[in-house]
């Protein structure tokens, strides 16, 4: 079959991730025998400056034609463009996997590799907020069945393909009827999977484990806001955000994109790590390859994150994680492990 993808450059270092990123987008799908058509829409705040809008119809009619979507991070219109396509796609699990590489500067953590299954879709993050009076606001926390249903169902799918055990981190203790929802699904669905241990944890010790005991875990999965805070915190463990990559995953489509924003304190210097764009296309290549039975693209999507292993430790590496290569450079060396790679 043939995959349609789009891809969104975004602002700040996006295009330039992109732009070094494209040999490994054309040449891994030729590699691995896949038929694949790249097509380019505008989303963001350069977009936004451009035409009045950051996420124009002509984009969004593209993208409901396609597979997947492969974005850089997007300014200050991130909430115009990623918070709006999670609700148009049902994206329901942001997934963020935490993985140290061999880096040039010591990470906090060497030895991790866990995921972190954030449910997508509701939570204080619906954005129903108001003033009762000028001087109190509500925020309102939305937790459904169908959502805690499908995203632990999601969790514990995933920890079947790795180290089965589940964390599920809620605060039931205090909000006992939001959370004690999300804890008592949690429960009933790690029934269904007798080969998956079910482990419980309140978010504030699991925001103390993560940096102490991050080998704990295998998959975290937690509400909207819990996630969103705790997958930052993780992303610290490996040195660099620079090496976090993120999907976000709905039925019939998936998103996938680096976890930090556009740093525009390195914008235009070429020494952005490409690696956390790089290791999102590998992530889509692996969901594609499932999500359509199709073993080549699983194949390829797993090169291709060997491939960034590989360059990374021969030292090919950015300014952020201690190296002193460009951004283009390092994306060739990747391009450059990739099986039977030519330039
Ligand atoms: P935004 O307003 O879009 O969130 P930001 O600078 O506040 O931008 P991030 O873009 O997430 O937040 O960046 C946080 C820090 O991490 C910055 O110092 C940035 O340079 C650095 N950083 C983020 N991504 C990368 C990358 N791919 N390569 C190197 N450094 C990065």
């Amino acid at each position: 079959m043939k995959f349609k993808i789009a891809l969104i450059p975004g602002d700040g270092i996006g295009p330039e991730q992109l732009s070094v990123s494209m040999n490994i987008l054309y040449k891994l799908p030729k590699l691995y025998g896949l038929d694949v058509e790249y097509i380019e829409v505008e989303a963001g705040d350069g977009c936004k400056a451009k035409r009045g809008i950051a996420l124009p119809d002509d984009t969004l009619n593209i993208l409901k034609e396609s597979h997947a979507c492969l974005k850089g991070p997007v300014g200050e219109t991130a909430a115009e463009v990623i918070v709006r396509l999670r609700q148009l796609f049902d994206l329901y699990a942001n997934v963020r996997p935490i993985k140290s590489y061999p880096i040039p500067i010591p990470p906090l953590r060497s030895d991790v590799d866990f995921v972190i299954v954030r449910e997508n879709t509701e939570d204080v993050y619906r954005g129903l907020e108001f003033k009762l009076t000028p001087d109190i606001a509500i925020c309102l926390r939305i937790i459904s069945r169908r959502a805690c249903e499908r995203i632990v169902r999601y969790g514990f799918d995933l920890a079947m393909t790795r180290r089965k055990k589940v964390t599920v981190v809620h605060k039931s203790n205090v909000m006992k009827i939001s959370d004690g929802l999300f804890a008592e699904i949690s429960r009933s669905i790690a029934r269904e999977y007798p080969s998956v241990s079910l482990e419980e944890m309140y978010v504030d010790a699991a925001a103390y484990h993560i940096i102490m005991d991050p080998r704990r875990f295998d998959v975290i999965v937690t509400t909207n806001m819990f996630g969103d805070i705790l997958s930052d915190e993780a992303a610290a463990l490996i040195g660099s955000l620079g090496l976090a990559p993120s999907a976000n995953i709905g039925e019939n489509f998936a998103l996938f994109e680096p976890v930090h924003g556009c740093a525009p304190d390195i914008a235009g210097k070429g020494i952005a790590n490409p690696c956390s764009l790089i290791l999102s296309a590998s992530m889509m290549f692996i969901w594609l390859g499932r999500r359509y039975n199709v073993e080549a693209s699983i194949e390829a999507g797993i090169d291709l994150e060997k491939a960034v292993f590989n360059a990374l430790s021969e030292g090919y590496a950015t300014p952020d994680i201690g190296g002193r290569y460009s951004s283009r450079e390092v994306a060739e060396a990747i391009a450059s492990k990739l099986k039977g790679y030519e330039y």
